[in-house]
C-alpha cells in the first residue's frame, strides 16, 4: 500500500466500494479507519486537503471539557475522557499529557468552586491519566507560571489534560486507514453529487463516478450544502456553525510551561493560554459565537484579537499588544442544530448525531476532535445496518495510529542529529521520523530550517509531498507543518523558497510556482488584514 493520490484516483474510478466517506476532517478520517479496519472496502474523498476545515482550526486539546460538566453533560465528558486515554495510548507521539493551571483571584470561594469542579472531572474519568488534580499555594502557582499577576492571587489548581496537533492527528488517522487497512483516500477531490449507489467526484478538472453501496456524509459545517441527486436544492438546517478564534504569540512573551485557564473579563468565559511544545509559541483561545457568514476560510477579527489579549492581560503581568500576534486562526464548530431556538452556541451540546436518510445516506454531525473514534464507531454501525450486514465490533479502541510504535525510534543523522531536532521529528512522525532523517542524511542541506524561527526542516516539505499527499504550498505550510498559524509573515516571506523546493517534486512550472506563492501570500494577507480591521 502507498499513500499516493494518483493511484487513489485510479482506484476510485474503477473499483467497487462498500462505503464512500465524504470529507477528510477528523470525523471522516475516523469513519474511514473504523470501516476499513472492520474489513469494509472503504473510500474517502476530501475536496480540499485532509484537515483543512475545522479539524486544523481547533484548540488542539484532547480533553473532557471541564465546562461541559457545569452544563450537566456528564456522559459527554465521561466519553471524551475515555477517548483521551485511548489516544494517549494509540498515538503517544501525537497526543501528550499537558498540565493545566487554573488560578483563582479574590475570595477563597472561587478556589472552592474550582476544587469541586475538578473533583467531579477526576471522578468522571480524569483520574485515568494517572494523576488527580491538586491545589497550589499562591507561591507554588507563581513558580509554575511566573507571568501570573500576584496581587489578590488566592491560589490555584493544577490538573492534567492532553494536547495534540489536530491537523497531524487527522492525517495520521487517514494514513493509518490507507496504509494499514487498505482504504483509498484522495485529497483535492470534491464530491459534486451523491446518488443511490455512489457519487460523482471532481478532481484535477475531470469528473468520475464512484461506485459505493453506502455514502457517509462527514462534511462538518458543509453537511447542509452537499447536493444529492434528485434533491440538489435541499437545505435542511442540521448544523449550527459557531465560530472560535485563536491567536499565537512568541513564547518568550508569556513564559509558562503549563497551560493556563483564565477568565475573560468581558463575559467570564474560560480562555486557554497554551504553550505549544517545541515551537517557541504560545496560543490563546478561544471565543464561541454564533456565525452566519461564509463557511469557507473564516477569519479572526480585530475585536476578537482584543477580547483574547484582554483576557491574558487581566491575569498576567505581561501586557500583550495586537502587534505581538504572529499568527491567528478561526474555525467553525459543526454543532448539531435543534432544541430551543435562541439558545447561545455555548449552550449547545458537543454531542454527535448519526442519521440515515430514506435514500440510504448516512450523516454524522457534531462531536469533538477528542471523540472522533466513538463517533466513527456509531457511524460504521449504521453503515453496516444500511449494508444489511451483521454488526461487527469496532477495532479502533486499541488500534495504534501510524508512527505509534516506539520500538522503531529513529536514529538521527547529519544536521538533524541534535537532540532538539530529533525530539521535534519524533513528536511529529513517531517511528516514521526515520524516513525524514534518511532524507537529511542523503542531503544535509535539507536539514536546514524551512521557515526561519520555526523548528521545521526543509526535508519535512519533501516528506510531506512524497509520503503525506501534500499537493500545494498551503498543504505544506498550513497543515503538514503549522508555519502559517505559528509565524504567518515569516512563512509568507519563505514561500518562494519553499515553492522552489516543492516544484521539483510536483513538476511545477515557474508560472505554477509563482501562482502557488501568490495564493499563499494572498490568504496570509487576508488573515493579517482581518485581524487589523474592525469587525
Ligand atoms: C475554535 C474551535 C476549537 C475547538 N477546540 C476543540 C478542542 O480543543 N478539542 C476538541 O475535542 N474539539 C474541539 N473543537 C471541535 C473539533 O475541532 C470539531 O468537532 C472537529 O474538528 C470537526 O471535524 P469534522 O471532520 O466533522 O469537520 P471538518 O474538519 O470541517 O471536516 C469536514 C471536511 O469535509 C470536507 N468537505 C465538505 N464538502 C465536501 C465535498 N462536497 N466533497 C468532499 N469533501 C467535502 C471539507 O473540506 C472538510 O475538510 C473545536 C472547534 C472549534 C471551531
Amino acid at each position: 500500500m502507498t499513500f499516493d493520490r494518483a493511484s487513489a484516483l485510479e482506484r476510485l474510478a474503477t473499483e467497487h466500494f462498500d462505503v464512500l466517506v465524504v470529507g477528510g476532517g477528523i470525523t471522516g478520517a475516523g469513519v474511514a479507519l473504523d470501516a476499513a479496519s472492520r474489513g469494509l472496502r472503504t473510500a474517502l474523498a476530501e475536496r480540499d486537503d485532509f484537515g483543512s476545515g475545522t479539524s486544523s482550526r481547533s484548540s488542539k486539546l484532547v480533553h473532557g471539557g471541564l465546562r461541559y460538566l457545569s452544563q450537566g453533560d456528564y456522559r459527554l465528558v465521561a466519553q471524551a475522557l475515555t477517548e483521551r486515554q485511548r489516544l494517549l495510548t494509540n498515538a503517544p507521539h501525537l497526543v501528550r499529557p499537558l498540565p493545566f493551571l487554573v488560578p483563582s483571584y479574590g475570595s477563597r470561594a472561587g478556589l472552592r468552586a474550582v476544587s469541586s469542579a475538578l473533583w467531579l472531572y477526576d471522578l468522571t474519568g480524569g483520574f485515568r491519566i494517572g494523576r488527580l488534580h491538586r491545589r497550589l499555594s499562591p507561591a507554588d502557582a507563581l513558580t509554575r507560571a511566573p507571568a501570573l499577576r500576584a496581587d489578590a492571587l488566592a491560589g490555584a489548581h493544577l490538573y492534567l489534560d492532553a494536547h495534540g496537533d489536530d491537523a497531524r492527528l487527522t492525517l495520521a488517522v487517514v494514513r493509518t486507514a490507507v496504509l494499514d487497512h487498505g482504504a483509498v483516500a484522495a485529497n483535492h477531490t470534491r464530491v459534486a453529487c451523491i446518488r443511490r449507489g455512489g457519487a460523482t467526484l471532481e478532481a484535477d478538472g475531470r469528473t468520475m463516478e464512484v461506485d459505493a453501496a453506502v455514502v457517509v456524509s462527514a462534511a462538518g459545517v458543509w453537511a447542509d450544502e452537499l447536493a444529492t441527486a434528485g434533491s440538489p436544492a435541499v437545505r435542511a438546517r442540521s448544523i449550527r456553525p459557531a465560530k472560535g478564534v485563536h491567536v499565537t504569540v512568541p513564547a518568550e512573551l508569556v513564559p509558562i510551561d503549563v497551560a493556563l485557564v483564565l477568565k475573560a473579563p468581558v463575559d467570564g468565559r474560560s480562555v486557554f493560554v497554551v504553550p505549544w511544545p517545541g515551537t517557541g509559541r504560545v496560543y490563546v483561545g478561544t471565543t464561541d459565537t454564533d456565525y452566519d457568514g461564509p463557511l469557507d476560510a473564516p477569519t479572526c477579527t480585530a475585536a476578537e484579537v482584543d477580547y483574547l489579549l484582554e483576557a491574558v492581560n487581566a491575569s498576567l503581568t505581561t501586557q500583550l499588544k495586537p502587534s505581538d500576534v504572529v499568527g491567528a486562526w478561526a474555525g467553525l464548530r459543526p454543532l448539531v442544530a435543534g432544541g430551543r431556538s435562541g439558545r447561545r452556541s455555548t449552550d449547545l451540546s458537543r454531542r454527535h448525531r448519526v442519521t440515515r436518510s430514506p435514500e440510504g445516506l448516512v450523516t454524522v454531525t457534531g462531536g469533538k476532535l477528542t471523540t472522533y473514534r466513538a463517533m466513527a464507531e456509531d457511524t460504521v454501525d449504521e453503515v453496516q445496518a444500511a449494508l444489511g450486514q451483521r454488526r461487527t465490533r469496532a477495532r479502533t479502541a486499541s488500534l495504534p495510529l501510524r508512527g505509534a510504535t516506539s520500538a522503531e525510534a529513529p536514529v538521527a543523522a547529519g544536521p538533524a542529529s541534535d537532540v532538539a531536532a530529533t525530539r521535534h521529528l519524533v513528536a511529529r512522525y513517531g517511528s516514521e521520523a526515520r524516513v525524514v532523517v534518511a532524507i537529511v542524511a542523503a542531503d544535509p542541506a535539507l536539514g536546514e530550517p524551512l521557515v526561519p524561527s520555526l523548528p521545521y526542516l526543509r526535508a519535512e516539505a519533501l516528506y510531506a509531498v512524497r509520503y503525506e499527499m501534500a499537493r500545494t504550498l498551503d498543504d505544506v505550510l498550513a497543515r503538514r507543518t503549522r508555519a502559517l498559524i505559528l509565524a504567518r509573515d515569516a512563512s509568507a516571506a519563505a514561500a518562494p523558497a519553499v515553492a522552489d523546493l516543492l516544484a521539483a517534486e510536483l513538476g511545477w512550472s515557474e508560472a505554477e510556482s509563482a501562482a502557488q506563492v501568490d495564493r499563499y501570500r494572498a490568504a496570509a494577507d487576508v488573515e493579517r488584514l482581518a485581524a487589523a480591521s474592525a469587525s
